[in-house]
């Protein structure tokens, strides 16, 4: 029986202490008009304010979008998931969501996604208003439908005592599903101005901003130094996490929309800052933060130890068709990975599809603990704990590190120095135990075999090699990233700021943000106002406690 069907859930239910939930047939709804804050076509939406079921999230237990079994997924490159296994399931779990008066699921997310609303609409089968909702906030929800760490997931209510929603999963089946029905057709303005944007760089920043200008518009041009559009989204992240059809089909969108596109020019090089500054009425710079950090410590100069950043590209132009196999492959090779995050994490996931002969990879911080820390982490804020990835998984279950722990990572692992051969080719890895002070601990030295060596140690401000930052006399923070003010505006006039070139290293929920937020200070300095909405500000930061 359709577990939506009233008969489903007939009997009177008991919730904490005994107090009765209504049952039988799903309540009339309430009705409450509202305004999409959307550039380009504002529409209004009819909010169903009752919750479709009042004991969805007793009824049914968490469940989310299943991944395809490992031994089958490590031979290509295709995402992780089942293919057409979400839409049956989510439904259901969009019913879990308890509509709440005051939903942290919305605070913890930079975009402010109108969580509960799009819940009920998908709970009550209604994709087209779920859709209609859910990029009214977003212009790229199927990005961070795969992508994103979830914060929102992390402060719903219902975590509290119960697996939370599955919120993620519940965004990436409005997007796809909003594709199929075409319910995400290109939006041009209706009129244009006659102001003009440059747009440098193509991240998920860059690419949110082009939207929002171009729909309002005004005429948007997006340099990207690479070859191909996407920013890290292209050659960092792999296509088991997004294939990368998903950002071929926006930018469809977004050309057909107006947005004009100038790959292989880096500004700074290929054209000079200060003419494009010129040029155009307003720049915006949304050019990441890509330069990585070193690990100098002794046999670091050995062939075979790179960046991630130089080892994952390659990877992904194979998926492109560029390349044939990686030069930098690590099929046969016993790799070691330095960097317990999502870059190493990308790296141990592509180095098994190349087929190493082993992975391991190694975290400085100690292993965190299964469940959240109440005094450290307390809810709603976005909690340490140990994730087993799908790249773990992997790894775990091909059993790729037998020295390490089961999933392929060694915490608490510093690494001391490499050693190589007499070709000066990287053979090992030497690394002690460390304390949460970092002090090593006595006795606890190992090497590991070592024939490539992956770097993921972060990122600590923009590039600075094409020469921007310089032509441009750009003030930098201590950090290393551009600073601007509360308007994200730089220290040179006409040019902004916004994403990981300005806030760190983030993430791409953080980057879509920035975007919305930098085009609507650019649109309120062309014309004097703006009605496209600013989620964050150039300060804000995560929910911490
Ligand atoms: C390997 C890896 C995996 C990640 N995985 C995740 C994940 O799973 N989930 C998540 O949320 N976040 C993830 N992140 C972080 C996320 O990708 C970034 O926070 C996000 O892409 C930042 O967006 P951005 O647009 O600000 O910068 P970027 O995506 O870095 O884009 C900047 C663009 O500017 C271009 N550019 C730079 N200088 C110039 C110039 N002078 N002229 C022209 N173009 C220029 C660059 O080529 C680049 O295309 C990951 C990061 C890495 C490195
Ligand atoms: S916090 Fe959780 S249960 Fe509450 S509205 Fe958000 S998703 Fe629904």
């Amino acid at each position: 029986m359709c577990p939506r069907t009233p008969e489903a859930g007939a009997a009177t239910a008991s919730y904490r202490g005994g107090k009765s939930l209504p049952t039988g047939p799903r309540p009339a709804a309430r009705t409450m008009a509202s305004e999409t804050e959307t550039a380009g076509a504002p529409f209004t939406y009819v909010r169903e304010t009752a919750v479709a079921d009042p004991k969805g999230f007793l009824n049914a237990s968490r469940e989310e979008w299943p991944r395809r079994p490992v031994g089958e997924r490590v031979h290509d490159w295709d995402e992780v998931y089942v293919p057409g296994a979400l839409l049956p399931i989510i439904r259901t779990q969009a019913d879990r969501c308890m509509d709440c008066g005051v939903p942290f699921c919305h605070e913890a997310c930079p975009l402010g996604n109108l969580i509960p609303e799009w819940n009920d609409l998908v709970s009550r089968d209604d994709w087209r208003a779920a859709s209609d909702r859910l990029h009214a906030t977003n212009n790229f929800p199927e990005f961070t439908g795969r992508l994103c760490p979830a914060p929102c997931e992390a402060g719903c209510v219902l975590a509290i005592n119960q697996p939370a929603v599955t919120i993620k999963n519940v965004e990436a089946a409005i997007a796809d599903r909003a594709w199929e029905d075409g319910f995400a057709p290109p939006r041009p303005p209706d009129r244009l101005s006659d102001r003009t944007v440059a747009v440098i760089g193509s991240g998920p920043t860059g690419l949110a901003a082009a939207q929002q200008l171009t729909r309002a518009g005004h005429t948007v041009a997006v340099y990207e130094r690479d070859d191909r559009i996407g920013g890290l989204m292209r050659y960092g992240i792999p296509e088991f996490k997004m294939e990368k059809r998903h950002l071929e089909r926006r930018v469809a969108q977004m050309r057909a929309e107006g947005t004009k596109f100038r790959t292989s020019t880096a500004v700074g090089r290929d054209v000079g800052a200060a003419e494009l500054r010129a040029r155009y009425d307003a720049v915006v710079l949304a050019v990441g933060a890509t330069a990585w950090r070193e690990l100098p410590v002794p046999g670091r100069e050995l062939s075979g130890i790179h960046q991630a950043m130089e080892y994952l590209p390659l990877a992904n132009r194979v998926c492109e068709g560029d390349l044939e196999t990686s030069p930098l492959s690590a099929a046969g090779k016993h790799v070691v990975i330095v960097g317990g995050g999502d870059t190493g994490a990308d790296c141990l996931g592509t180095a098994v599809r190349e087929g190493a002969k082993s992975v391991t990879q190694l975290d400085i911080y100690t292993q965190p603990g299964a469940e959240r820390d109440e005094d450290a982490d307390p809810w709603p804020v976005y909690p340490k704990i140990y994730r087993l990835s799908a790249a773990h998984e992997e790894a775990r279950d091909l059993e790729t590190a037998p020295a390490a722990d089961a999933d392929a990572r060694l915490f608490a692992a510093s690494t001391l120095r490499f050693t190589g051969d007499a070709a000066g080719r990287v053979r090992s890895l030497h690394l002690v135990e460390v304390d949460a002070e970092r002090r090593p601990r006595a006795g606890t030295g190992r090497v590991l075999p070592a024939d490539l060596v992956l770097l993921a140690l972060g990122f600590s401000g923009p590039d600075r090699s094409d020469g921007l930052v310089d032509q441009l006399g750009l003030a930098l923070d201590p950090r290393g990233t551009i600073t601007r003010d509360a308007d994200f505006a730089t220290n040179v006039p006409g040019v902004y700021a916004a994403g990981d070139a300005a806030r760190g290293q983030s993430l791409i929920v953080w980057a879509i943000a920035e975007g919305r937020a930098v085009a609507a200070a650019v649109d309120r300095r062309l014309t004097g106002t703006s009605r496209l909405p600013a989620p964050i500000g150039p300060y804000d930061r995560p929910m911490t406690a």
